[in-house]
Formats: structure tokens, sequence, C-alpha cells
């Protein structure tokens, strides 16, 4: 686990922006003080707005915070680190960033700020489909080029740690052998579905602490139909004894097994009831037994898969994993 980092953090994925600011603030209250961002998320003006107002209205000082966002995959080019991060800073109304990750090892073709924002995927979403420009474009950038500005970031104080997300095994061997500032944080997909137990065994022995994402595992995707009702963790027989023996919810079940394994968890809700659930997970303790049959439901499901969703959505085949 991270020294400083609150090992439950909110997550700020597909929150919508009308209502971002307000969950922001309503977080807070409930006692998150970590929060997940990302440029991505197109979401950032208004997570500032809420952690400006939490802090003016002094419910938190910045001390009290750590706020993580993420570079987005066309930034990667050294020359754009520097500016995707100062724009996050400004969105987020900061004037550091506590962690700062590389959110996918995809580098994709530079898109001005002016153009589009966040961009997304896409480097021109009305390009002609049997143009150059159709799907997405890959930008010939080495990942250690953009690790060398993430730490250029760090020496001028702009972020306070540096990390990854969605690295391998392969990738991490890599960037320990050149990085001269250490990763702090990986940050990867984990839960009962997809275990990770080698890649997560890694990350310790190198001294890398992890985050899990999608702890919650097809919660997320349902909506965005990358899951099947049938692949909820909730109501598997290994959670749901777990639950009632504990008289927990399956939610907070699944929570509470991720830190019990040693992950940092930042789960997402936009509802009050459930930002207080999903932090009420320090007053009980799986066993050994429940910690086991939850883990034997592994079946390395991955549902946030750039090899899968990106042919889905846009046509172009960019697996990372395989
Ligand atoms: P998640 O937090 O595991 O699940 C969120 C989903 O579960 C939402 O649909 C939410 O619905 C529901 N939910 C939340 N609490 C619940 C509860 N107690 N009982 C039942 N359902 C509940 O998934 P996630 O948002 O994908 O992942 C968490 C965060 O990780 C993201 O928000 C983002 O910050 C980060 N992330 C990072 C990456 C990356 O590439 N680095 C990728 C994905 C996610 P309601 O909102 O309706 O409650």
């Amino acid at each position: 686990m991270h020294p400083e980092m609150p090992p439950i953090g909110f997550g700020l994925w597909k929150i919508p922006r009308e209502d971002t600011a307000a969950s922001v603030v309503e977080a807070i209250r409930a006692g998150y003080r970590h929060f997940d961002s990302a440029a991505d998320y197109a979401n950032e003006v208004e997570t500032g707005e809420g952690l400006a107002q939490a802090i003016s209205e002094g419910l938190v000082t910045r001390d009290d915070l750590w706020v993580t966002s993420k570079l987005w995959n066309t930034f990667h080019a050294p020359e754009h680190v520097e500016e995707a991060c100062r724009k996050s800073l400004a969105d987020l109304q900061l004037d550091y960033l506590d962690l700062y990750l590389i959110h996918f090892p995809i580098a994709l073709e530079y898109v001005p700020i002016d153009t589009r924002y966040p961009p997304e995927w896409l480097y021109d979403p009305d390009a002609p489909d049997d143009g150059p420009d159709a799907g997405m474009k890959r930008a010939a950038v080495p990942l250690h080029e953009t690790w060398k500005a993430m730490e250029a970031l760090v020496d001028k104080g702009l972020v306070k740690e540096i990390g990854v997300c969605n690295y391998n095994s392969a990738l991490i061997h890599d960037l320990m052998t050149y990085a001269r500032i250490k990763p702090s944080m990986l940050q990867i997909e984990a839960h009962p579905y997809l275990t990770q137990d080698k890649l997560i065994r890694l990350a310790e022995d190198y001294g890398i602490d992890v985050t899990a994402f999608s702890p919650l595992g097809a919660q997320s995707y349902f909506e965005l139909g990358m899951a099947e009702a049938r692949e909820s963790l909730l109501g598997t027989a290994p959670v749901m004894v777990a639950a009632q023996a504990n008289g927990k919810t399956s939610a907070q079940v699944l929570l509470r097994w991720a830190v019990q394994r040693g992950t940092s968890i930042i789960p997402k809700t936009t509802k009050p009831e459930r930002m207080q659930e999903n932090l009420a997970i320090d007053d009980f303790e799986l066993t050994q037994l429940e910690m086991a049959a939850i883990s034997s439901l592994n079946e390395n499901r991955r549902f946030n898969d750039p090899g899968v969703f990106a042919e889905a959505a846009f046509g172009t085949f960019n697996p990372i994993y395989d």
C-alpha cells in the first residue's frame, strides 16, 4: 500500500459533466480525500470546481487531498507532456498533482488542445472512412521518451509522483531499466474475474504500489455494452456467502477483497449512499478461506481492452496486452 495515498479513492470516469462538481463535494463530505481524474474523462473542469468549492467552504485543504490525473495518449511526444499536464492542472484549479500517470502505453498522433479536447481516441472523427486519418492514428513515440518528460514534471514541481496505467510485465521490466525517477504506482484493471496475480507480484517486487481500477468488475461496463449481465460479480456464490457472513453488501466484499490483497481502489459512483457504502469496508476482515474462494473466481476476463473496444468502436486493431 502506498504510504500517503488514501487506499480508497473516488473514481471520476463516466461521471456526467453536469453532476461532477456536486459529486466531488458530496464525496468529500462522505470522507473521500483521494480523487482519480484524467484528461480523458472530460470532466476535469467540473472536478476542479468541486474541489475548489470544498476548499473554499473549509471542508478540506489542498494538503488534505490526493489528486491523480493522467496523460492522454495524444500527448506522449515529449514536447506535449508538460502542455497536457498544465492543462489538467488549470482545469483542476491546482498548482500540483499528487500523482500523474501515463494513461495507456499507446502513443497517438497529437491533436492540439484548441482543435479538440479531450481528443479521445481519434485523430480526426470527421475523416473519410477510407482516408489516411480514419480510425486511430498511431504516433512513433517510444515510451522511454514520454517517461523522461514525465520525470521533468517532477523536477519542475508540477507533480509529486509519476506512474503508469495498463502496463504489462514486460513494459514494467523495461521501464525499470531506464527510469531515473521510479514509478510509484501501477494502475490496472483488477477484480476477482481478473486477479492479475503475477503482474501485482512483479510490481511489489519492484516496490511499485498497485491501484485496482474497475474493482467492481463488470458493473462499469454494462452501460458501454462491454459486459453481459451474467458477468456481474455481485451475485457470485463466494461473494454472496462472504457478504452474508459479514453483514456487508457484495460490493463491499469486492472492495474489501481488493484492499486486503494489498491494492488501493478507486470505486466510482454518483449515488451518495453508495459513496458511503464503498468507504465503509474497514470494520470487517475476510477470512483466508473467503479470500481464496473469491480469488478462485479468476477467469482472466478483461473488460477494458483496447484490443477489443478500439476495433469495435473505431475500426482500429490495437491490442496492448497480447
Ligand atoms: P467501478 O468503480 O468498479 O464501478 C462503477 C460502477 O459500479 C458504476 O456503474 C456504479 O454505478 C456502480 N457502483 C458503484 N458502487 C456500487 C455499489 N456499492 N453497489 C453496486 N454498484 C455500484 O468501475 P470504474 O468506474 O470503471 O473504475 C473505477 C475508476 O477507475 C474509474 O472511475 C476511473 O477513475 C478509474 N479507471 C481507470 C482506468 C485506466 O485506464 N487507468 C480505466 C477504467 C477506470 P453508479 O454510479 O450508478 O453507482
